[in-house]
């Protein structure tokens, strides 16, 4: 009889934790894994406001996916996927196509910029190494063309991140501890830098405590950050961007870099495979399968999950993503096993959220206890740590983890 073929796409938190929980399940004779990636290497999204700021070296934030994949059992392929082809059960990659009988999707999300004008063109978007690189690399030009331009541009040092929510806040808490040192490697006046967080909503880090956000908030304002909250961007430019709160008349912020940090959609290739979807986002089964199709999982970023207590979605996070990543796997299993009963139902069991404020500080709440300052910080280096080990067990721990508690 034929073996199955399992396709999982995307070396994320999903994908990951997917295909090391399948290679340790199944027998090479009960059915063919393979698993697509765009690059030979995972990256830890929960890290790249780190390597984004400059606080990180991006080799820190990633590993090569040969370090957690058992090649005897599966197969890597490195390639870009373009569609898929659900009618026929066929994945369209930038080097050909492959079929599948079960397919994983888990190419993660992207950057959702509600069509406000020019944000696509002048702004960046913490997406990935090579984004996290740029970003990095063009804040240190700007300070380094600062330093020796003869008719100084002060804009050049204003940083502008659209966005107070979770991304927004913990790139602002690496960004306030990276520019005095970058003040001191070009000798420049650390008064001079205007650091702005434009929200349109009207609070910082929605969802979470009150008084831990006011923690996090007085803590970046002493470190130089101005919040502009209730304020929306209405177009960003090669200039800077143009904000307006409420009927007040439009104002120009001048800055050298625009981060924009603010929404989070699902993968665009959902879009194209004609998969129901809201902003690429699919509203799952229980059992975490695209309605309408028996044969395809969506997890992660890309996939939706209502949180029937407050009945809106819940926000997209790594931690539930590689709980779906156990699920998923545990439910391929029993696909491909025939075996009796129903699919597992996903149920998220959200342990807690830390939100990081640079090196040495956060804020959090774990197992229902606040916690803020280093102890907080000590939880999110755990918890960075924890996803190391869940994908990679100790080993990849001790080569990639992050141990400077102090
Ligand atoms: P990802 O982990 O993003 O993986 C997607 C994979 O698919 C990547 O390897 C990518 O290269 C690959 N891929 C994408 N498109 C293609 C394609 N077309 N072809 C082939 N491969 C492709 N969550 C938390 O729980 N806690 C946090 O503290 C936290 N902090 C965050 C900080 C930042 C700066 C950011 C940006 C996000 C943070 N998140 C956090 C959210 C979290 O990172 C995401 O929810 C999580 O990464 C989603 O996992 P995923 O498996 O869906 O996708």
């Amino acid at each position: 009889m034929r073996k199955p073929k399992i396709v999982v796409l995307g070396a994320g938190y999903g994908g990951l934790m997917t295909v090391t929980r399948l290679q340790k399940a199944l027998g090479q004779e009960e059915a063919d894994i393979v698993l697509v990636n765009k690059n030979d290497y995972h990256y830890e999204t929960t890290w790249l406001h780190e390597a984004s700021a400059g606080t990180l070296h991006h080799d820190r934030v990633r590993y090569d996916i040969d370090n957690v994949i058992n090649r005897s059992k599966v197969e890597f392929i490195r390639a870009e996927v373009q569609d898929i082809k659900t009618d026929e059960k066929k994945v369209i990659l930038n080097t050909g196509e492959i079929d599948y009988d079960y397919l994983v999707f888990a190419l993660g999300g992207e950057s959702e910029t509600f069509g406000i004008q020019g944000l696509k063109e002048y702004a960046f978007s913490i997406s990935n190494v090579n984004a996290a690189r740029q970003i990095r690399e063009h804040i240190d030009y700007q300070f380094a063309t600062y330093a020796t331009e003869v008719e100084k541009k002060d804009e050049r040092l204003s940083i502008v991140v659209g966005g107070a929510g979770f991304t927004g806040i913990e790139f602002l808490g690496e960004l306030v501890n990276r520019v005095p040192e970058l003040c001191r490697e070009y000798d420049i006046d650390y008064a001079k830098v205007r650091i702005y967080c434009v929200e349109a909503a009207p609070m910082v880090l929605p969802g979470f405590d009150p008084e831990l956000v006011q923690y996090a908030v007085a803590l970046l304002e002493k470190k130089g950050v101005e919040f502009k909250i209730g304020t929306a961007i209405k177009e960003a430019t090669p200039e800077g961007i143009k904000v307006a709160k409420g009927e007040e008349e439009m104002q120009e912020i001048k800055a050298g870099t625009v981060i924009w940090a603010a929404g989070v959609r699902g993968n665009h290739v959902i879009e194209k495979a004609g998969i129901d979807n809201m902003r690429a986002r699919v509203k799952v089964n229980p059992d975490l399968r695209a309605p309408g199709h028996d044969n395809i999982f969506v997890i992660g970023d890309s996939s939706l999950i209502i949180n029937e207590e407050i009945n809106r979605p819940f926000p997209p996070t790594a931690q539930i993503a590689m709980q779906q990543g156990e699920v998923c796997a545990r439910n391929l299993v029993k696909l491909v096993r025939g075996t009796e009963g129903e699919l597992e139902t996903f149920k998220p069991d959200i342990k807690g959220t830390v939100c990081s404020l640079g090196d040495n500080d956060a804020i959090g709440v774990v197992f229902g206890k606040k916690l803020t300052g280093t102890k907080a910080s000590f939880m999110k280096k755990m918890i960075d740590n924890r996803a190391l080990l869940m994908i990679g067990g100790p080993s990849l721990v001790l080569k990639k983890g992050k141990f400077n508690f102090i």
